[in-house]
């Protein structure tokens, strides 16, 4: 028992939504999954700027530190700044000190031009040395074509695929879809309405799923490893992991909560070196499952990387102003509120 762990692992996270906070509401009421997107983060991510981005970026990385956790899988879109942007937010991360593989999720939502600048961008950030995946949005938003050609790269460079898979009804062809293209390497987020099983791990997202009224995913009910995200909502691991366990619960009540920590001991297999990362946390029984499930608001302390760097101190960032990050971060929001 001790207040020391590794650092925590976001198995799926989504930047560019940092900003989304406070934004302005829609001018339809979203009624369902895909009007959600619709309404909400298709208008949005196609407001976004590299400057925006940027500091949306500073913004979920200095989040991601004070809460513990040292590396984040991040899945991007931008539609009008595409190309550039996996390096920004790379750059940005780096700059906080979080490790980050990102991916740029393709889609043919912006006709066949949109889909091509966006596989290009995954070929020129991996190409150029980039940590990340190839990424696609989802098979609802893809043809065939599309789907083939992302994966084949993927397969080409080794780098996997990071995609969401059957979240709402509109995508239950997904599996269907994938199945003669999925591979081990791949990573497959939320899988609610998945008819099948695929190979790869699946990302579960247990307080994004709620949010958006999609169902539970039922992770268990797979052979697949599977990691916790946060779906953009931040990424306080602690949080999501106590959350994903009453989800768990509700679900299956001879289920514990060493179940959900093994979800996010499977997000060292995309960051070994997380787990030579040090949280010192401000509850004493922090390394516990069964303690930290049950105890809510356990804070980060003190963060320091494995080559002893230490990142964040006194639960407040080294490297970089947390104050300064926020007031550019809030500068950038009024921006984007306004082309909305
Ligand atoms: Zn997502």
């Amino acid at each position: 028992m001790g207040d020391t762990t590794a650092g925590l692992v976001c198995g799926h996270h989504h930047l560019y939504s940092a900003l989304a906070r406070g934004m302005p509401a829609p001018p339809a009421q979203p009624v369902d999954f895909r009007s959600i997107l619709e309404q909400v983060w298709w208008r949005l991510d196609t407001a976004l700027d590299l400057e925006m981005l940027r500091w949306s970026a500073m913004l979920g990385a200095l989040e991601a530190l004070q809460c513990g956790t040292t590396a984040i899988i991040d899945h991007h879109e931008s539609p009008n700044a595409i190309e550039g942007s996996l390096d920004v937010i790379a750059a940005a991360c780096a700059e906080v000190g979080v490790r980050v593989s990102c991916a740029y999720g393709v889609t043919d939502r912006h006709g066949p031009d949109g889909a091509r600048r966006g596989l290009a961008e995954n070929e020129r950030y991996l190409r150029a040395g980039g940590r990340g995946m190839v990424g696609i949005h989802a098979a609802f938003t893809c043809s065939d074509d599309t789907l083939t050609a992302a994966a084949g790269l993927a397969a080409e460079l080794g780098a996997g695929m990071h995609i969401h898979v059957a979240e709402g009804v509109d995508d239950v062809g997904a599996g269907q879809r994938l199945e003669h293209l999925a591979a081990e390497d791949w990573l497959l987020v939320h899988c609610v309405h998945l008819d099948r099983p695929l190979p790869g791990t699946i990302a579960h997202n247990p307080r994004s799923n709620m949010n958006n009224a999609v169902g539970y995913a039922a992770p268990t009910r797979w052979e697949n490893q599977v990691v916790l995200g946060t779906d953009g909502i931040g990424a306080d691991m602690l949080e999501e992991a106590r959350l994903a366990y009453v989800a768990l619960r509700a679900f299956d009540v001879r289920e514990s909560p060493d179940t959900v920590w093994s979800w996010l001991e499977a997000g060292y297999r995309f960051f070994p070196e997380a787990r030579d990362d040090r949280v010192v946390w401000s509850y004493e029984h922090a390394d516990s499952a069964w303690h930290v499930a049950f105890t809510p608001g356990v804070r980060a302390l003190h963060v320091t990387a494995a080559d002893g760097e230490v990142l964040l101190r006194d639960g407040l960032p080294t490297r970089v102003d947390a104050a300064e990050v926020r007031a550019k971060a809030a500068e950038q929001a009024a921006r984007l509120f306004a082309r909305l």
